[in-house]
């Protein structure tokens, strides 16, 4: 029978990598913590309606990239391709909004219908934060920090952040209809995609990475020459508050984001070390979204950060390291050992805050000190007939290579706590 494996653009994690994984959630549930943000959890399956209406009809998202199916009960569903507009239809249903402004972050998959390569999956996870209910920069300022801090914690100092503004309901109607006159002439010579969406949401046309569209994308008018005055003031408030934090920026005019429901602020963390899916975060302001998801109007503005393309980064940057060696490889030569040494490693699995690895079959000293390298130990604790008769037990610093002899006398309890101060 042929061996089942794991769909295309799906990735399994496990062993060394997936302590990265533990350690990057980790960071992230921590830096949301330190601004106050709590977490949310949603389904990884909503309504299809929910991402049409939420995402976009006109978004590659909506049109290509969505994992949907019917379920038993005949209704549309769909694998989530983006975790705000479930946050947002959860923060609605019950009712959060009564209680001011909300922020949240989520952790978790998102699913995208692409074609996979280095750094674009079919499963991919993200972390999302999102601020509702306050419509000043200072939120749009406060999100970016948060993605801004993540990447400075590890070391990620080539991640650019770029910013632009892509308006409201009252300049990016203007800006919508100087997009037609300047695409319309050369409507032909668009991509199909871009021919389709053409009428319907020229500014979709901004995001196409079709190099058909690139010669009439670069000559486009810019939405930033264009905004309004209370775009511009929030745009030119943000750039106070970042420059206030400390957090340097490029103005991009050229980034819009793929997802329809940015108002105002846009804004991408770009890594040279990426390649082609160079995007780390990307987020912005989303002011229209609640109320097109049924809600009240409520301004909001938040980032999807990739979790796979920032492992890639921290990868990249760090090199080849050598793995931290952390925790002990109990040894046992002979069953009158293993029955000594068993409720010792017992209690230093219950008082020790380091890993404690024992293989208590019967194998010769030189595999059990394989064992110790494949698991990362950075002691190995030795047990042999020789050491039970003088009531000692031998450890050995797997770095060093040095070996030291402790008293292997009295109470399982004693013996690690004497244990767990050698090694510490
Ligand atoms: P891209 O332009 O690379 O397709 P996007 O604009 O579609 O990205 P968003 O919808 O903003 O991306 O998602 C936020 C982040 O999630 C991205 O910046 C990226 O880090 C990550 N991401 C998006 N799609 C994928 C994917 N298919 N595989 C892995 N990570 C992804
Ligand atoms: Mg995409």
């Amino acid at each position: 029978m042929n061996p089942i494996s794991a769909p295309r653009g799906t990735r399994d994690v496990y062993p060394p990598e997936s302590a990265h994984w533990i350690r990057l959630e980790g960071d992230c549930r921590d830096i949301a913590r330190r601004f106050g943000y709590g977490e949310i959890r949603t389904p990884i399956f909503e309504a299809t309606e929910l991402f049409a209406r939420g995402v976009g009809e006109t978004t590659d998202i909506v049109e290509k990239e969505m994992y949907t199916f019917t379920d038993k009960g005949d209704r549309s569903m769909t694998l989530r391709p983006e975790l705000t507009a479930g946050i947002v239809r959860a923060v609605l249903e019950h009712k959060l909004f009564a209680q001011g402004p909300q922020r949240l972050y989520a952790l978790g998959p998102f699913f995208r219908y692409e074609r996979p390569q280095a750094g674009r999956y079919r499963q991919a996870h993200q972390l999302s934060v999102e601020c509702f209910g306050v419509a000043g920069a200072d939120a749009d300022a406060e999100v970016i920090q948060i993605a801004a801090l993540l990447l400075a914690r590890y070391g990620i100092a080539d991640a650019a952040l770029n910013l632009n503004s892509v308006g409201d309901s009252v300049c990016r109607p203007r800006y919508r209809a100087a997009l037609l006159d300047h695409f319309r002439p050369h409507a032909d010579a668009l991509s199909a995609d871009s021919q389709r969406r053409l009428e319907r949401n020229p500014l979709r046309i901004l995001d196409s990475k079709d190099e058909k569209d690139r010669p009439f994308v670069e000559t486009a008018p810019l939405m930033i020459d264009l905004l309004c005055d209370d775009c511009r003031a929030h745009f030119d408030t943000l750039r106070r508050y970042l420059d206030a934090l400390g957090i340097a920026y490029t103005i991009n005019p050229r980034i819009v984001r793929g997802l329809d429901y940015y108002t105002r602020t846009v804004f991408e963390f770009v890594s040279s070390v990426l390649g082609a899916q160079s995007t780390v975060c990307g987020g912005g302001r989303y002011d229209g979204l609640v109320e097109e998801l049924g809600g009240p109007p409520t301004p909001g503005v938040g980032f999807g950060l990739g979790l796979e393309r920032f492992l890639m980064v921290v990868e990249k940057l760090a090199g080849e390291h050598a793995p931290v060696r952390r925790g002990i490889q109990a040894i046992a030569l002979g069953d009158a050992a293993r029955d000594r040494l068993m409720p010792v490693v017992g209690k230093l699995r219950e008082t020790s805050g380091e890993p404690t690895f024992a293989d208590w079959q019967d194998r010769k000293l030189t595999a059990h000190f394989k064992a110790a390298d494949r698991n990362g130990a950075r002691w190995a604790l030795i047990l042999g007939d020789d050491e039970l008769a003088k009531e000692e037990i031998v450890l050995r610093d797997l770095l060093a290579r040095e070996d030291r002899r402790l008293p292997m006398a009295g109470p399982a309890a004693e013996v690690a706590r004497t244990l767990v101060e050698a090694t510490t």
